[in-house]
């Protein structure tokens, strides 16, 4: 098969995880600190990290308006955690003003799972497959509106979801080297 472009939004937080499975997965990885580099990708990762913290940095890097630009004109992106909240049409629990992409109709609670120390590992079912969730200061959806496809579930919350090209994750498959989650995002997603 042949290799994707992907790209890995690299203002902060753990976007060298991503870059390393997205590599495990036979795949190319870029880091993406300016709005040029988002030209010729198959794909978009937002990691995992602190999402006012992410959403301000993208507006200082100018790259606010042409990510969302982007994912208007339909590429394909995964986020987890902090990258699923940038992908909520609507957040609950977010700092003053606090800004996102958008792209999926659903309601994301940040930090619904608790703090850092209520931090936990949960398998889950996502597309017939066992997981290992990492939940860290998770969010959880909290609704999804008209479009949006639940793909897994922990404690009666959809903790991922999909609406055609987006796909969002409350846990972490970058910190646990189980690649499924980023194979299904390459094979069912960006393909
Ligand atoms: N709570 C963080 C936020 O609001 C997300 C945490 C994470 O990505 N592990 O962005």
């Amino acid at each position: 098969m042949s290799s994707l472009n992907i790209g890995v939004l690299a203002l902060q937080g753990d976007f060298r995880e991503h870059i390393e499975a997205t590599f495990a997965c036979g795949n190319k990885a870029t880091a993406i600190r300016r709005p040029d580099e988002l030209q010729g990708l198959d794909g978009l990762i937002f990691p995992g990290g602190e999402s006012t913290t992410i959403a301000l940095l993208a507006t200082s890097y100018q790259l606010f308006d042409p990510i969302r630009e982007a994912i208007a004109s339909g590429l394909p992106v995964y986020g987890s955690c902090a990258g699923m909240i940038l992908l909520a049409d609507r957040i609950l629990d977010g700092a003053a003003g606090q800004k996102t992409f958008g792209g999926i109709n659903m309601t994301v609670r940040r930090n619904a799972f608790g703090r850092q120390v209520e931090s936990f590992e949960e398998d889950i079912d996502f597309v017939g497959k066992r997981v290992n969730g990492v939940f860290i200061r998770a969010p959880w959806v909290e609704s999804v509106g008209a479009g949006v496809e639940v793909l897994a579930t922990a404690s009666g919350h959809p903790v991922a979801v999909r609406q055609g090209k987006l796909l969002a994750t409350s846990f972490h498959p970058e910190l646990t080297g189980d690649l499924s989650v980023h194979q299904y995002f390459f094979d069912e997603i960006c393909r």
